[in-house]
């Protein structure tokens, strides 16, 4: 009897030991973090992502007073009611894809809609097919979440006073989180996957202080990790691609290395830079080099697919009344049939995947 209470007691020893080194030792960011230059990245990765924009720009306008239904009911939350009837609401076809995109937007959003078509055309087929809507908040609403830049649930994402392509990249891994995990065997998030998790493991950091700081709480989750490690695993893509791309030309690189062919030494030693280019935004990306390393060995092949065209798509939701919300029938718009008449595959994410809020990305932290 004596033995098993000590033998219960060094269980229950060890046991606080462990929560205590856990508590001790909350995440911490790469020094400095990936956001130290997050201007350098914005810039960076607007420039080393190519443009689908079809030009002209190739738009659909709904007719006033239909508007999808996720984009009617995203931003009700109980204290603050938008009139759907001051949205607009257009369809936009990019190069990549038969498939056209919902964008919502407000009459008085603070984001143009030249803003946000040039944004979602540089975000790569392969993510931007998850993207069912993507909503442009009023000028009322961003001032009264001021702080709050983006929200994201129901494969769509609202943008309020801003948006940049890094927030987008962040909000969509989201989406991606969702849509694909709930398409794998085990039906979870990606972030909630053993695969991920032996990822971040391996890492003694993770990438951003806003990271670091989600997981700092109790029962806290990897969605936000995965989300920041993905921005930053995407600025590592789009520099290898751009670099890849612009082979030929005599500036392919930051350090101004000639041009060169491939398997020529000078296209071989930029590729090398291109796979060390984060240090361009820290010196110690090697800290979290696992979690940025397996983001792109999961989900790379998907986000920039063989061919460069969109493999399926998200569907926008049903028409509904702007004032009442009941469902119209009405033709508009990127739903069920239009990807059928148009042959692109329909992505169906599971009720939960769907189900999810996201915390809402804020500015300040
Ligand atoms: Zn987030």
């Amino acid at each position: 009897m004596h033995r098993y209470i000590f033998a219960l007691g060094s269980v229950l020893c060890l046991f606080l030991l462990l929560v205590q080194a856990t508590q001790s030792n909350p995440p911490q960011a790469i020094d400095p973090p990936y956001n130290a230059f997050e201007a350098l990245q914005e810039h960076d990765l607007f420039h080393d992502l190519p443009s689908h924009q079809k030009f002209p720009p190739d738009i659909r306008v709904w007719p006033q007073g239909i508007v999808p239904d996720v984009c009617h009911h995203f931003l009700k939350d109980g204290r603050i009611t938008p009139n759907a009837t001051n949205m607009e609401v257009r369809d936009v076809y990019y190069t990549d894809c038969d498939a056209p995109w919902t964008i919502c937007r407000y009459k008085d959003s603070l984001i143009s809609w030249n803003k946000a078509m040039v944004i979602l055309g540089k975000i790569p087929v392969g993510m931007r097919q998850h993207v069912a809507h993507v909503i442009l908040a009023p000028e009322s609403y961003a001032k009264k979440n001021r702080g709050i830049v983006a929200a994201t649930m129901e494969a769509s994402t609202a943008f309020l006073s801003a948006m940049d392509i890094g927030v987008a990249v962040h909000e969509f891994n989201h989406i991606l989180d969702a849509v694909i995990g709930s398409h794998q065997p085990q039906s979870k998030l990606i972030s909630e996957s053993p695969e991920w998790n032996w990822y971040y493991q391996r890492d003694s950091k993770v990438p951003t202080s806003y990271a670091a700081s989600s997981l700092s709480h109790k029962g806290s989750k990897l969605v936000e990790e995965f989300a920041d490690s993905g921005r930053w695993a995407m600025s590592n893509m789009a520099r290898a691609r751009s670099l890849s791309r612009n082979k030929s030309s005599s500036t392919i690189s930051r350090d101004g290395n000639g041009s060169g062919s491939e398997g020529s030494p000078f296209f071989l030693q930029n590729r090398t830079m291109a796979a060390n280019q984060l240090a361009v935004y820290s010196a110690n990306w090697t800290e979290c080099r696992n979690q940025i390393g397996g983001y792109r060995l999961l989900l790379e092949g998907r986000i920039f697919p063989p061919g460069g065209r969109c493999t399926g798509k998200t569907p926008t939701s049903d028409a509904v009344n702007a004032t009442t919300g009941e469902r119209v029938h009405s033709m508009v718009g990127a739903g069920k049939h239009k990807l059928r008449s148009v042959g692109v595959p329909e992505i169906i994410p599971a009720d939960w995947a769907m189900n999810i809020r996201f915390p809402p990305y804020n500015a300040s932290i």
